[in-house]
């Protein structure tokens, strides 16, 4: 069966690029076509993204089709954003190639024509912001942490293959059914470069800047430390059930952090908890410490 997956991928792409010998030709195990794909209904969109919920039939198991989220670009209006935006596609379909955490979105494949397709597994109770806005009032504190936890023990997973996600967010976050959670939008994710930081010239299109830390704002450089800010302002979000941080414009938030102006302490969240999750009070630190954070506890060790 994986023959002929290989040998049916090579022939499309022989057929597509012409001539060319089969063996020089790029074989992506990832590849599945579209036709296996049912779709079903809209899931959510986001910044370049529209998501649908889908089943997908393995034409070579015989498992029965299974649910999927498919994430294909939004209509794009001018040709100047089509390179950017296929860009940060093709990136998000490397880097989540890469992946496998279980509090990490898993990939299941990609379709390449007529138009890119990213088909991920699928997650029951979708994005954490509006999950948290849905059961504000049966959400409680440990479940609050646990959702912390299970953030940090992926972005610690993301921090050690050196990739830098730079969206985190809740709006990026996904729930399951048993409430566990899954990091997920990694259309803004990078390599690291040597010396541990991914450094842009400028900001290219509209960024989460409420979420980015001050070096970040002022230098556009990023590392697993500026994930970890973003990690602080996505706990605040959590504990404020999903209201929105700050929102003015870069100057003024670069003025106010450089003032040393933060977050305030979510109604939610005791003092306890304040005192005892130093990234609330989005102090950047790095994942590994978090992950001695012990939810019973309500302890961070070490930090
Ligand atoms: P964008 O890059 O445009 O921000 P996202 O990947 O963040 O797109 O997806 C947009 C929204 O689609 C999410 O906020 C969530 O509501 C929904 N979504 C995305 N992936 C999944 C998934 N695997 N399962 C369920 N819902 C999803
Ligand atoms: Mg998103």
């Amino acid at each position: 069966a994986f023959l002929l997956r290989v040998t049916g991928n090579c022939l499309r792409h022989e057929l597509q690029n012409g001539s060319g010998s089969v063996a020089t030709l790029p074989y992506d195990p990832w590849t599945i076509d579209e036709t296996a794909l049912k779709m079903i209904e809209r899931l959510g969109e986001g910044r370049y993204g529209e998501v649908n919920k889908a089943f997908y039939t393995d034409p070579l198991s015989e498992d029965a089709p299974r649910l999927v989220a498919v994430k294909q670009l939004k209509q794009i209006k001018s040709d100047r954003n089509i390179a950017f935006i296929m860009e940060e596609m093709r990136s998000e379909m490397e880097i989540m190639k890469s992946l496998q955490h279980e509090n990490i979105v898993e990939i299941v494949g990609v379709c390449v024509d007529p138009v890119p397709l990213l088909i991920m597994e699928f997650v029951e109770n979708g994005a954490l912001n509006s999950f948290l806005r849905r059961h504000q009032n049966s959400v409680e504190v440990p479940q609050l942490l646990a959702f912390a936890k299970d953030v940090a023990n992926g972005m610690a997973y993301l921090q050690s293959k050196e990739i830098v996600h730079r969206d985190l967010a809740a709006r990026n976050i996904l729930v399951t059914t048993d409430l566990r959670v899954k990091i997920s939008d990694f259309g803004l994710a990078r390599f690291l470069d040597t010396g541990g930081y991914y450094l842009t010239q400028n900001f290219k299109r509209d960024v989460p800047l409420a979420w980015y830390a001050p070096e970040v704002i002022e230098f556009h450089k990023y590392s697993s430390k500026s994930d970890c800010w973003s990690f602080g302002v996505l706990v605040w979000e959590m504990f404020s059930y999903a209201a929105a941080p700050y929102f003015c414009d870069l100057k003024v938030l670069a003025e106010r952090l450089r003032q040393g102006q933060r977050l305030g302490q979510p109604a939610a969240c005791s003092d306890e908890v304040y005192a005892n999750l130093p990234c609330l009070t989005i102090i950047p630190s790095i994942f590994p410490y978090i992950n001695c954070f012990n939810p019973a506890t309500i302890r961070c060790k070490e930090l």
